[in-house]
């Protein structure tokens, strides 16, 4: 087929949370949309895949629970068209030492924005949660509005409901080239078929670094790596009466370690996720899988002291892509110099519960209107100044 025999508005590279979402966006704006996915809704190669991902409004950067609260509305109006739940609320605790910084810059963080929370510790804190166990000088901060997306049924669901939408939504359809040209971009996939499109949004994850050097960003003396990992997360089965289901069981982000390690209740799988975020090692998006045992055994170890009524032995060790910007924050702009491409990269480990919130972004980006928030922590300019880049340092 030639290009100008299949145009588009809009041609979507990517079909992991933020394509798809994107799609969603732009055909209710009711755009003729293409989006190609190499594989198929929530493979596992990637980064959108697995029973769960923690939404949470406990940020230090105001703008991000701004964008969380926007997200959880479209999710609930999700759950309304789907007429079933995409999420479930289960509060969270965030665990430190009583003196460590983290949780000042959270309370005051939740105080700002006028968000619920409750900071408990010794007996209190084990009546309440039962499930984990604190040490005798540490703290929590409780905030109760953390939910549980169901995240692939979430990313199967708004692939059906793109395609009810009209978009032309195909998968196992690799992109081998992009060509932006004056008014329109050419995208031809890997068995040769081709498109063209008015503009193009770039959501390729884990994929994307290969792309910022074909679309030249690197050229353009912009310092823009994106560092990919594979994260490793295990499943730990409970032992005893006491429930960890979804609900019952709060979600966890411990900082007794330089590296938090974290805890997602139960959902689908039958036992408690956890992880040690930003622990993973680095690879290119292809590398085989091979699991790390020292990082198993360090979240085992995490299980051992916190969960005391789960087994150390895991049901499932399953990897995940992070795609790291240089200071952890979304990469959300318009290419520099072709104004119809858009990139959206570096989501670091937290861009899932966001999803939603980043297809109108994407989309604003793209016709240069306004955006729903803020946008000075996710342009590419900030990458000229790299001495001035601010790393997030809380999960
Ligand atoms: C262990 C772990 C825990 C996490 N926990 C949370 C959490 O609790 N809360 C939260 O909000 N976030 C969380 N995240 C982060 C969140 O899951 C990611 O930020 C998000 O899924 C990124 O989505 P994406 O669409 O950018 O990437 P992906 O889902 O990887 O999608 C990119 C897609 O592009 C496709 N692609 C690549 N190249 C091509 C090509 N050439 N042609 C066609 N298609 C292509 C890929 O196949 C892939 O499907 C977690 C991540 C991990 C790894």
């Amino acid at each position: 087929m030639s290009p100008q025999a299949a145009r588009y508005d809009a041609i979507i590279v990517g079909g992991g949370i933020v394509g798809v979402s994107t799609a969603c966006v732009l055909a209710a704006r009711g755009m003729r949309v293409l989006l190609l996915e190499r594989y198929t809704p929530a493979h596992e190669h990637g980064s959108s895949h697995g029973d769960s991902r923690m939404i949470r409004f406990d940020y230090e950067e105001a703008v991000y629970v701004e964008m969380a609260a926007r997200a959880f509305r479209a999710w609930e109006d999700l759950a309304k068209r789907l007429g079933k739940p995409v999420f479930r609320q289960t509060g969270i605790c965030n665990l430190a030492p009583a003196d460590a910084e983290v949780l000042e810059t959270l309370e005051t963080r939740l105080r700002d924005c006028e968000l619920p929370f409750e900071r408990l510790s010794g007996p209190a804190f084990t009546r309440r949660f039962p499930q984990l166990s604190l040490p005798q000088d540490s703290e929590a901060i409780y905030q109760p509005d953390s939910a549980v997306l169901f995240a692939d049924e979430v990313v199967r669901s708004l692939w059906d409901c793109v395609r009810e939408d009209g978009v032309d939504a195909r998968t196992e359809t690799e992109v081998a080239s992009i060509e932006p040209r004056e008014n329109r971009v050419e995208v031809t996939a890997a068995d040769g078929r081709s498109w063209s499109g008015t503009w193009l949004v770039l959501a390729t994850g884990g994929w994307t670094g290969r792309w910022l050097d074909a679309l030249g960003i690197d050229a353009l003396g912009l310092d823009a790596p994106l560092v990919v990992t594979r994260e490793l997360l295990a499943y730990f089965p409970q032992v005893g009466p006491v429930p960890h289901e979804a609900g019952a069981m709060p979600n966890v982000i411990d900082y007794h370690t330089s590296d938090p390690f974290y805890c997602v209740p139960q959902v689908r799988v039958p036992g408690v996720k956890a992880g040690c975020h930003r622990t993973g090692r680095k690879v290119e998006a292809d590398d085989p899988e091979e699991v790390d045992r020292a990082n198993l055994a360090a979240v085992q170890d995490f299980i051992g002291r916190r969960c005391p009524h789960l087994s150390r032995d895991p049901v499932a060790v399953k990897h995940c892509l992070y795609t790291n910007s240089a200071d952890y924050h979304f990469i959300l702009d318009r290419h520099p110099e072709h104004e119809n491409v858009v990139l959206a990269a570096g989501f670091s480990g937290h861009g899932f519960k966001f999803g939603p919130v980043l297809g109108e972004i994407l989309a604003a980006r793209l016709f240069d209107e306004t955006p729903p928030v803020d946008m000075s922590l996710f342009g590419l300019e900030r990458f000229n100044r790299p001495g001035t880049l601010k790393p997030r340092t809380i999960a």
